[in-house]
């Protein structure tokens, strides 16, 4: 018998050499090992309301558990294009321009495809959700980085001079992860001026749409008709409903980007979970279910901040999202990276370091805290940071 050569496969010569786990992982395994609450990753820690596990499981037991059309269950598109036209006053086609998707983040990755060739530019604004800048560049894009001013808005100045021949689109965030900003009528009117007379793509994740405060509204990108029709509108029933492992979210786009969108989309995943899309059209009837959630989370962030307020840490405003950043730069000078580490492991309280929202880390002496958790949850928090 010939001696077996040994198995030698080539190297994989890997498309991202910067990634490694996300921040997000890496401080929930932190957390979970030196048992720390938990604030640091966005997930609530309390259930999803029964009626809707009551909804996915009466889908089920009727048998509706195989493939469903490549775009999604007809009853849920119609209900999100409802929901649109109701809150935002602006009518989608809900069989050609809603496709269901298995989370925003896939939706986010499906709609650069679908429009980013090698060699595009991409604008995205600093701080960054952290799934962005590796989806640009694994499809040979360019990213175009512009930070948002000391205190976390866009500077749409230099969104504008950010733009060049290359650019194909600007990617937006409201309301935004992690500093909790939200747009403005004034914001999106910037917004659009620059994408019209550019003539970009707009891909607008809007995934904490029913989480804004003090009375403000969502200002959506569908509001804006010149907008909308350029934009790939993104929202997730994660977020909304408390069940952020289902892992379903939506796209709305006028038809002919939505039809790009789905020719990745169907080679991509091709469909979406078919229990959990009936059990979602027949819960999202009720839209109280949606509407009462800026209350529900208004109560939680100020029971949150009322706590923080007798700490030496520096609340900065929270206009939507379910994140609150504090600067800590009165108790500690150690990097937002190991302060983050060290609270969770001395202090028992884990939360994400803004510099992971940063293509080249940048410290700024703040850190997110997730404020999706029960009041006891908080409450228990709040007694251990109330040491610093
Ligand atoms: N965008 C932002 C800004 C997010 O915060 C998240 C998740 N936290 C996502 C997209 C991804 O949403 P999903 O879980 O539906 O993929
Ligand atoms: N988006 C969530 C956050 O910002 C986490 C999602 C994830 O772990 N990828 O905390």
């Amino acid at each position: 018998m010939n001696a077996a050569r040994p198995f030698a496969p080539q190297p994989i010569v890997t498309k991202m050499p910067k990634v490694g786990t996300t921040i997000f992982t890496v401080m929930s395994a932190l957390a979970t090992e030196r048992n720390a609450v938990n604030l640091g990753q966005g997930f609530p820690d309390f259930e999803c309301d029964p009626k809707l596990v009551d909804a996915v499981a009466d889908a089920m037991r009727r048998g509706l558990n195989q493939y469903p059309p490549m775009a999604g269950v007809p009853e849920l598109r119609r209900v999100v294009a409802d929901k649109i036209a109701a809150i935002y006053d602006a009518r989608y086609d809900w069989d050609s321009e809603i496709t269901i998707t298995a989370g925003a983040t896939q939706a986010i990755f499906t709609a650069l495809l679908a429009i980013v060739h090698p060699g595009d530019e991409v604008i995205v604004i600093e701080p960054v959700y952290d799934s962005y800048i590796p989806n640009i560049e694994l499809i040979g894009g360019t990213v175009v980085a512009v930070p948002m001013s000391t205190d976390y808005r866009v500077p749409w100045d230099k969104v504008a001079a950010a733009v060049t021949p290359r650019t194909r689109a600007i990617m937006v965030n409201s309301p935004h992860n992690p500093s909790g900003t939200i747009l403005r009528d004034a914001d999106m009117r910037a917004l659009e001026a620059i994408a019209v007379e550019h003539e970009l793509f707009v891909i607008s994740d809007e995934v904490y749409e029913h989480m804004v405060y003090d009375g403000e509204p969502h200002q959506s990108a569908c509001r804006y008709p010149a907008l909308a029709a350029r934009s790939f509108v993104i929202s997730s029933f994660g977020k909304t409903f408390h069940v952020t492992g289902w892992k379903v979210a939506y796209c709305a786009a006028p038809a002919a980007l939505s039809a790009e969108f789905r020719k990745v989309h169907q080679f991509n995943v091709f469909t979406v979970n078919t229990p959990v899309q009936h059990g979602l059209a027949d819960y999202m009837k009720a839209p109280e279910r949606y509407l009462q959630l800026p209350a529900f989370y208004q109560r939680k962030r100020d029971l949150f901040r009322e706590g923080l307020a007798g700490t030496r840490f520096r609340l900065l405003p929270s206009e939507g999202t379910f994140f609150q950043l504090v600067d800590y730069s009165a108790i500690s000078d150690l990097s937002e990276a190991e302060f983050s580490k060290w609270l969770t492991t001395e202090i028992g309280v884990a939360a994400i370091p803004l510099s992971a929202f940063y293509e080249k880390p940048v410290e700024n002496g703040v850190v997110r805290f997730c404020f999706a958790k029960k009041d006891e949850t908080l409450r228990h928090a709040l007694e251990r940071l109330s040491r610093l």
